[in-house]
């Protein structure tokens, strides 16, 4: 019997009929581990709520907590789930730690990653009884766990962004999935949330689900990982900008992994990695309608096409820094990449002359006054904001002669302003200004026929 993860985002929890569709498809996958996000828009309204928790005047948190409380109260009603006394202690405790975090005025971050984790932890809640419902209108008579994914899913306690701790998380699972055998039981559980050695709450990062549910895939050594959204697979480019992209049938994960990272929202970059050290095939595909099919992402794929499909990563910072003593002296790149590894900045795409390095980053917020005030001590520092990251995923893309000149000819009246190519065989970008982003994309998706 095959051991499948499924996991469900915001969207596919997004209410009642969104919850019981995405049940209906557990049901048909025969779904073992089903790991779920929070409702939709749920994360950012507790984020909402940590903030304002913090400020002197009660009523903006109660107010939040109120329509939180709602709008689940509301999905366990349509599930024929009230009274829910699971949900109500989840309410509780959260209220209690809302007024903890206003009578302290302070939301640290380790405050918030408990506060959040109420999103999974009450959809998991929810989910159960749709999936309940579900087996029995089938008559399927496996048993439906709930499980605190804590228990398994260890970190260390850098909140906000915890890193899993992957020997002891396999322990862990085998130990605790044991008592639960495929063939009479399924398991639902939260994504993003872990907990520390010492039993605090910690979150993987925004849209960490997807990483949760590779990461438990790993972990039990899973067959298939589904990671089910409301979009069927990933597309050639974002179908919003050029109506003619399709859904990829299949698709390498180095070329998957290049796409997560350089901007396809669909997946969370982290998410391959665990599948692919276990070679766990991967499947995305749209709760919203299972049989649109959707993407498969492994190792060993039929075709690699030169392109296989476009992203596009809006404003991006370009960092430019320059020094004349860097002619014919070494050490200038190390004291660069120095000052952002200390400053724990990622770094995106990076090109280098003879007395200058220009380097993309994501999240412009991270260049603080101090990690500028670093970085001139050895280097002239330039900043130039409002540029988007384009990546051209295929293969072989940096042993094709002539590729280069193909692409540029295809946006030849597109100003570009940064070149990228070489580190791998599987993407080349470069940059261009956020006003021209989206017409270069529609140019090279014609130009390069990616939709043959
Ligand atoms: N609920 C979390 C978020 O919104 C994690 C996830 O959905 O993957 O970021
Ligand atoms: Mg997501």
């Amino acid at each position: 019997m095959s051991l499948i993860v499924s996991k469900f985002g915001g969207t596919s929890m997004g209410d009642a009929s969104c919850m019981l569709r995405s049940a209906e498809v557990s049901f048909k996958q025969k779904s073992y581990l089903v790991v779920v996000s929070a409702t939709s828009g749920t994360t950012n309204l507790l984020i909402e709520l940590g903030h304002k928790a913090q400020g002197l005047d009660w009523s903006e948190a109660e107010g939040l907590l109120e329509n939180i409380k709602d709008r689940h109260l509301k999905i366990a009603k349509d599930l024929q789930a009230l009274p829910n006394p699971e949900l109500n202690l989840l309410f509780e405790e959260m209220t209690s730690i809302s007024k903890g975090i206003h009578l302290l005025r302070d939301c640290s971050p380790r405050a918030m990653d408990t506060l959040v984790s109420f999103g999974e932890r009450m959809s998991s809640v929810l989910f159960v009884q749709a999936m309940n419902m579900t087996f029995k209108k089938h008559g399927d008579l496996r048993k439906v766990q709930w499980l605190d994914v804590r228990e398994i899913l260890l970190t260390d306690d850098r909140f906000g962004k915890a890193r899993p701790q992957l020997a002891q998380i396999e322990q862990k699972a085998k130990e605790y999935l044991k008592q639960w055998d495929p063939q009479h039981n399924m398991v639902v559980t939260q994504g993003f949330i872990g907990r520390t050695q010492e039993g605090q709450t910690t979150t993987l990062g925004r849209g960490g689900s997807d990483y949760s549910a590779a990461i438990l895939a790993e972990a039990i050594d899973a067959d298939t990982l589904e990671i089910w959204t409301d979009v069927a697979g990933i597309a050639t480019t974002d179908p919003r900008l050029v109506p003619e992209a399709k859904s990829i049938e299949e698709i390498s994960f180095q070329e998957a992994s290049e796409l997560a990272t350089f901007g396809a929202k669909i997946l969370h970059p982290a998410t391959l990695i665990p599948a692919m050290r276990k070679n766990i095939p991967v499947y995305i595909g749209s709760s919203f309608d299972d049989a649109q099919g959707g993407t498969w992402i492994r190792r060993d794929v039929k075709s690699g096409p030169v392109f296989r499909a476009l992203a596009l990563r809006k404003k991006q910072v370009l960092v430019t820094l320059t020094t004349p003593t860097m002619l014919h002296t070494h050490g200038f790149l190390f004291n660069v990449f120095k000052v952002f590894n200390d400053n724990q900045i990622s770094i995106d795409a990076i090109t280098t002359s003879e007395i200058s390095v220009s380097l993309t980053l994501d999240d412009g917020n991270l260049l603080s006054k101090k990690v500028i005030q670093e970085l001139s001590v050895f280097a002239e520092v330039q900043i130039e904001e409002n540029l988007s990251l384009i990546s051209i995923i295929g293969n072989n893309i940096n042993h094709t002669s002539g590729l280069a000149k193909k692409i540029f000819e295809t946006i030849a009246d597109v100003n570009v302003r940064m070149i990228c190519l070489g580190a791998s065989k599987h993407n080349f970008c470069f940059l261009v200004s956020d006003a021209q982003g989206p017409e270069a994309i529609q140019k090279l998706h014609r130009g390069l026929s990616l939709v043959q």
